[in-house]
């Protein structure tokens, strides 16, 4: 039932997607909708709501974010591509997993453009990013931030389980993905369990 559910919900999106185009006026539907899990095609614009996919995605990157190697000044996350439409991981990727300080984010985008049919700007807008922390706006290496990376892939869907806490950088990833009409959904309820794979350097400010 769960995966007719699915189907049906992609139906949907599919479809209000092609009737809204207009990214700015779905974010705001999007915010602080993780306590209702009822479907309700009539409110659906564009994964207004949460499923239990975009869960079972989202402990799929927190997996991810097990294999990081602990170092005292990064966070252990972990990031999954996923196409809504039919419920396929395209991608995956983990904090360090590439050599050169990569991020979890860039490590998924990276191997999702390694496959030929993807690149950079060109990605189908039924494409979400689950990544375990808010993506970063400012990395201290000089590398460029994961919310960039994000915003040139084309991809309009991130879910995040937990702000960046400020420790290492004041991060905006999440404000600067909506100020550019990304739809950025926060899974609360997965909060915690994100939070404790950086119990090594977590201060909890946030
Ligand atoms: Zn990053």
């Amino acid at each position: 039932m769960a995966d007719l559910a699915w189907q049906y919900c992609c139906t949907v999106m599919a479809a209000a997607t092609m009737r809204q185009s207009n990214w700015g006026a779905r974010r705001f539907q999007a915010r602080d909708v993780t306590e209702d899990h009822d479907f309700d095609p009539e409110k659906v614009v564009h994964k207004s709501r949460i499923s239990g996919k975009d869960l079972e995605f989202m402990h799929l990157a927190i997996e991810q974010a097990k294999k990081c190697v602990p170092v005292e000044t990064a966070y252990n996350v972990g990031a999954v591509i996923a196409d809504t439409a039919n419920g396929e991981v395209l991608s995956v990727g983990y904090s360090r997993e590439i050599p050169g300080n990569t991020h979890a984010e860039q490590c998924a985008l990276d191997k999702l453009y390694s496959q030929d049919r993807y690149s950079a700007g060109n990605l189908p807008d039924t494409l979400a990013v689950y990544t375990t922390m808010e993506p970063c706006s400012k990395r201290l290496s000089g590398n460029k931030p994961c919310a960039e990376r994000i915003l040139e892939s084309g991809i309009k869907l991130v879910f995040i389980a937990v702000l960046e806490p400020v420790h290492f950088v004041n991060c905006k990833g999440k404000g600067m993905l909506e100020d550019s009409g990304i739809n950025v959904i926060h899974l609360k309820e997965l909060e915690e369990e994100c939070k404790a794979l950086n119990s090594h350097i977590f201060l909890g400010q946030r």
